[in-house]
């Protein structure tokens, strides 16, 4: 393989980073028997883990949501969370393909609601300029390409990235430092919907894309204002379900 395709795309275990043998996979063995896919027992509403199926958690139940309804991936425990802090503060964009390619394989066998755009949760603009690119934006990029993918194959819908759909107009502290009250309040008018795209969007389903889940305020938040700008119905997916609430 050619060095440099090696270094942006190694083939790593995204969890434990030991090379892998083979080319076809991206887990290695013992991270595959580790690591949790929600895939029966978890909120309808939030995609939360719950211990009985087709039951809401305490946080649906009590507080409800903007969003129609999301799903997370694996469930948070230490080989995602590493994975997902060496994607968000290490450059290992790599990790993404993966993740992102895993995630839309997982919304098309287990999820499937019909959406026409795609748009990740943005961060700050001088986050950005720091960071050089936006962890769920990356995300969202190879979870459009592997569903357009199959979508071609089974001659449905392609759906159409936005990855400027959200704006992030506010700094703010990080989320995980707070408690679940202040979190709301910490993004309140911190996005926007780009006002180019609210034409275009106006009825049309969107399925937002992030790393992580934990209270919901996020995808709250962002949920609300796309439906201030009319859309039809929001949805979620996340790599990464947190057991927060
Ligand atoms: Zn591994
Ligand atoms: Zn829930």
């Amino acid at each position: 393989m050619n060095p440099i395709y090696r270094y942006i795309f190694p083939n790593k275990c995204m969890f434990c980073m030991e090379e892998l043998e083979e080319t076809t996979t991206d887990i290695c063995n013992v991270c595959y028997n580790k690591i949790k896919v929600i895939e029966e027992t978890f909120c309808r509403r939030c995609g939360k883990l719950r211990e009985l199926e087709d039951d809401l958690c305490l946080d649906c139940l009590t507080r409800g949501h903007e969003f129609e309804a999301g799903r997370g991936v694996f469930v948070y425990d230490d080989r995602v969370k590493k994975a997902l802090f060496g994607l968000k503060f290490y450059n290992q964009t790599w990790i993404a393909r993966k993740m992102g390619r895993i995630m839309a394989e997982y919304y098309l066998e287990h999820v499937g609601w019909e959406i026409d755009y795609v748009m990740p949760v943005p961060i700050h603009y001088f986050k950005y300029i720091t960071r050089g690119y936006n962890q769920a934006g990356v995300l969202a990029s190879y979870f459009v390409k592997a569903y357009n993918e199959q979508m071609v194959q089974y001659q449905g819908n392609p759906v159409r990235l936005l990855k400027k759909g959200l704006k992030r107009i506010k700094w703010t502290a990080p989320q995980k430092d707070l408690n679940p009250e202040t979190r709301y309040k910490n993004l309140e008018n911190a996005f926007i919907v780009n006002a180019k795209i609210m034409d275009e969007v106006k009825n049309c389903n969107v399925l937002i894309i992030d790393d992580i889940y934990t209270t919901g305020a996020t995808m709250d938040v962002c949920a609300r204002q796309l439906k201030t700008a009319q859309v039809g119905k929001v949805f979620f997916i996340t790599a990464a379900m947190g057991s927060g609430l």
